[in-house]
């Protein structure tokens, strides 16, 4: 049968308008199944590492078995060189060193391990009325309410004072006990009901229940507590004292699974920002030949309260790193540094709001990702117009465009909500202060900081396919 003209209007309309395209319907059953074994390998990722030390781990790993020299191991820095610096087992910095040299600037892609979650106050074991439990300090933003009534995992490191580290993960295999925070029965909560979202769950009483089996000592006062520390003594040698320098996480204990009948999703704790990690570390150990520009890789720590402290994006030991491969290149000089900031590029490796249906009313249509349609840029950040935002220069975003354009990368360029619905940041600001240029450039996730969040299959690729081009091909 003949195909049926179009119109002049309709040639004129494919020509002119910008018409965003799902990514599945424009994908191969090869590409389908590349997407979907990818989707398998980050799955995996993410049932290993749910916090950040144990993001930090897998990478370690990851960049030993690639070829990666710690740059404490190392004299002389060259061409081709894969070098990393691992800060306090709690951010990365990993480069393979281009082949015009470090003087010719970076391409940079730099995400965050750290999720939102509830930390264990630096006091936290209490026993009240037959029950023992850890008292938590909420890590990030999240909607308290979402905490209680599920399974979550224990993980995190106690450092005794002659420094041996223990390290605990608790709650994830079949046989572990989980732990939980309970809620009040519907039945007697119609006060509570009145309440609103935001103060329904008071966040001093995010406590865990953590036992209910008594000491058998009569004169013992607290005796639920008594058997609890003795438990985690014979385990661990330590004392309640001893979670005094400790740094333990609480998570979902949830796996991370296929969702939809379709298995086009992945629900999972902590996607952001370890969907950006996990793409970005593949998109730089997965290049074939040596980039002409020097490709680094930045795995960062706090992003979620502000990336403060030693570890977080806003400390100097990632200058520090940068710094050191100029020396052991033996062409650092005054200047050198900032000056190779300043001609450097970056993803700003975070995730993005998806568009949800059913709530609709906090996004422009026109100006939010949508799930399954390609990788996700914000050119800026920020709230009540733009404010703390690092707004990406139009010659940079024409830049990043013509890429994944010529490699027919599916992407979109979105705002976070629409005007005064809220905001938020990323490590952007903290690069482009350095004067690199920067966008931001993700997965588009729903739920985002809930125990249980949504990404796009085809999404994660994308990104992961946006990250490679960008190593390989940005000028
Ligand atoms: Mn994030
Ligand atoms: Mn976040």
């Amino acid at each position: 049968m003949e195909e049926k003209q179009k119109s002049e209007g309709k040639l004129l309309e494919e020509k002119l308008f910008d018409k965003r395209k799902c990514g599945w319907g424009e994908s191969s059953e090869e590409k389908i199944q590349l997407i979907m074994k990818f989707a398998d390998e980050y799955m995996y990722f993410l049932n290993k590492s749910k916090i950040e030390r144990e993001v930090s781990n897998f990478t370690k790993e990851v960049l030993d078995k690639n070829g990666f020299k710690n740059i404490d191991n190392i004299e002389k820095v060259s061409v081709g060189d894969k070098i990393y610096y691992i800060n306090r087992e709690k951010s990365v910095y990993a480069a393979i060193i281009g082949k015009s040299g470090l003087e010719n600037g970076l391409n940079i892609v730099g995400a965050h391990m750290d999720s939102p979650r509830l930390d264990l106050k630096p006091n936290p074991v209490y026993e009240d009325s037959g029950f023992v439990y850890f008292n938590t300090q909420y890590y990030g933003g999240i909607k308290k309410y979402q905490w209680t009534t599920i399974p979550l995992a224990i993980h995190g490191v106690i450092v005794k004072t002659n420094g041996e580290k223990i390290t605990l993960n608790i709650g994830e295999e079949e046989n572990d006990p989980i732990f939980t925070i309970t809620d009040l029965l519907p039945h007697l909560a119609s006060e509570q009901m009145k309440k609103t979202l935001s103060n329904g769950i008071e966040g001093e009483d995010l406590d865990l229940l953590i036992g209910s089996f008594p000491y058998k000592d009569e004169s013992v006062s607290e005796k639920v507590k008594l058997n609890i520390l003795k438990i985690l003594n014979d385990k661990y040698a330590i004392t309640e004292k001893d979670f005094l320098s400790a740094e333990i996480e609480l998570v979902p204990a949830f796996k991370a699974r296929s969702l939809g009948f379709d298995s086009s999703m992945v629900a999972a704790y902590g996607q952001d920002d370890k969907v950006c990690c996990y793409s970005a570390l593949r998109a730089l150990i997965d290049m074939n030949e040596i980039p002409d520009k020097t490709s680094v890789l930045i795995l960062s720590d706090k992003e979620e309260i502000g990336s403060m402290g030693n570890t977080g994006m806003e400390s100097q030991v990632f200058d520090n790193f940068i710094a050191e491969l100029l020396t052991k290149s033996g062409i650092n000089r005054p200047n050198l540094l900032n000056k190779v900031f300043c001609i450097s590029n970056m993803l700003s490796a975070d995730v993005g709001s998806a568009y949800d249906p059913l709530y609709a009313s906090v996004s422009d249509r026109k100006n939010v990702s949508y799930a399954g349609y390609g990788v996700s840029l914000n050119k800026y950040t920020g709230s009540k117009g733009k404010s703390g935002s690092s707004d990406a220069g139009a010659e940079f975003v024409a830049k990043i465009r013509n890429l994944f354009e010529s490699k027919g990368i599916l992407y979109q360029i979105d705002e976070l909500g629409k005007v005064d619905a809220g905001g938020g940041g990323t490590i952007a600001y903290i690069l482009a202060d350095k004067g690199v240029d920067v966008i931001d450039c993700g997965v588009a996730v729903l739920s985002m900081h809930a125990p249980y969040e949504v990404t796009s299959k085809y999404d994660i690729y994308s990104a992961y396919e946006a990250y490679k081009a960008f190593f390989e091909e940005m000028k």
